[in-house]
């Protein structure tokens, strides 16, 4: 667990927590593997595997036989190779210099998004008397990292020279396959396709590893699941847009649970929180949860939020502050320590991340990412 004290008798002191249910996360690899064999599936777990926690998710992974991980940055990467983890690591992210003898060290699988970084790693893998596993990064419309398609030969003619890597991939990333319109996704992998006919037309195969598919992809565009796909908000089971299409079914492997740490009975005209912004024209009973935007529950959401007591949804009033929140319950009962839902589902009533997302204006991703280390995650099958 992340960020908790020690306590005498084990039990969690924080009634706010999330709850990671394993088996679920288990059943969505599953359902991508299905929908995208003989493609491999590269689960995405970068910060902190989308908040569900990196360590313990990757371990189920591990169980599972994914073939490969994906994280952005080194750190990741290195905290993976600390816990034990043996599979083979992509780092996603752009890379420096002094950074390459480290990706070396740990055995982590460099992007090269430039012929003359490609040479940096070959040279260090050289120096050190290793041998660099790499995967080479093609922009066909991101505009991120990556060397241009109309430029990617030179890459691709300098990785057929390097002598101490091991090149087994080559891949793009989609700026737009959640989309509804798929043009410019279509766009983007006829790009990449353009890319990898440089090995058909000297006779030479391919890396072994070719793949473009993040969530949106996978759900939209099978023609770019190729070798493998990069499984990322999927895998926790959320769609990645309201738009997408839902091709493969999951469900969310996450709730995030509190419990109500106090009740009262709140008059007319006494308004609730900092800046006195909401109050009842009647009597209603209110009762506060020790959550808030400390926590990454969004203070934008203030007016707009729900949360689920007794399988029932009841509005957050008042602004949400950085520790707490108060939730009005009319005139229902509500006690001490009963349960309060934010984000999952109770009795067939759920609250999803795409909620959370349009209260805040944002995106399920940073809904999830948000959610701060001072949560603690349990884990269970
Ligand atoms: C984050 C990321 C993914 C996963 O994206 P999802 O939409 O969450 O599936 C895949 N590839 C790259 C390069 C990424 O940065």
């Amino acid at each position: 667990m992340i960020n908790q004290p020690t306590i005498s008798n084990g039990d969690i002191a924080r009634p706010t927590y999330l709850e990671i249910n394993l088996t679920q996360l288990t059943r969505n690899y599953r359902a991508i593997q299905q929908a995208v064999a003989p493609a491999a599936v590269l689960p995405i777990l970068k910060a902190n595997a989308y908040g569900h926690g990196l360590v313990e998710i990757a371990r189920q992974l591990v169980s599972l036989d994914a073939p490969y991980l994906g994280v952005a940055f080194l750190e990741e990467g290195i905290m993976l190779r600390q816990a034990g983890i043996p599979t083979p690591i992509l780092v996603l992210g752009g890379i420096i210099g002094n950074q390459i003898p480290i990706f070396l060290q740990y055995d982590l699988t460099l992007t090269a998004s430039s012929v003359e970084k490609l040479q940096q790693i070959d040279t260090a893998a050289q120096q050190m008397g290793v041998r660099a596993r790499v995967h080479l990064k093609i922009d066909t419309g991101m505009e991120r990292i990556g060397v241009h398609y109309y430029s990617a030969a030179a890459l691709l003619e300098a990785a057929l020279h390097c002598q101490y890597c091991d090149v087994e991939g080559i891949y793009s990333h989609f700026a737009n396959a959640d989309a509804a319109d798929l043009t410019s996704a279509q766009v983007q992998l006829a790009r990449f396709e353009q890319v990898l006919a440089f090995y058909t037309e000297r006779g030479l195969p391919p890396p072994r590893l070719r793949h473009m598919a993040n969530s949106g992809g996978i759900l939209q565009l099978p023609g770019s699941h190729l070798d493998m796909v990069r499984a990322g908000i999927l895998l926790y089971g959320v769609y990645p847009s309201p738009e997408v299409a839902r091709t493969v079914a999951v469900r969310p492997c996450l709730s995030w649970k509190s419990r109500v740490v106090y009740f009262k009975v709140v008059q007319p005209g006494h308004p609730v929180s900092y800046g006195s912004a909401w109050q009842s024209d009647h009597m209603v009973r209110v009762v506060t949860v020790p959550v808030g935007y400390g926590d990454g529950y969004f203070r934008r959401m203030s007016g707009q939020a729900e949360v689920i007591i007794h399988g029932r949804r009841y509005p957050v009033v008042g602004r949400i502050c950085m520790d707490q929140l108060m939730v009005n319950i009319e005139w229902d009962s509500a006690y001490n320590n009963d349960e309060v839902i934010l984000l999952g589902e109770s009795e067939g009533v759920a609250i999803t991340c795409q909620e959370l997302a349009d209260w805040a204006g944002t995106i399920p991703y940073e809904i999830l990412t948000n959610i701060n280390t001072r949560v603690p995650r349990v884990y269970v099958k």
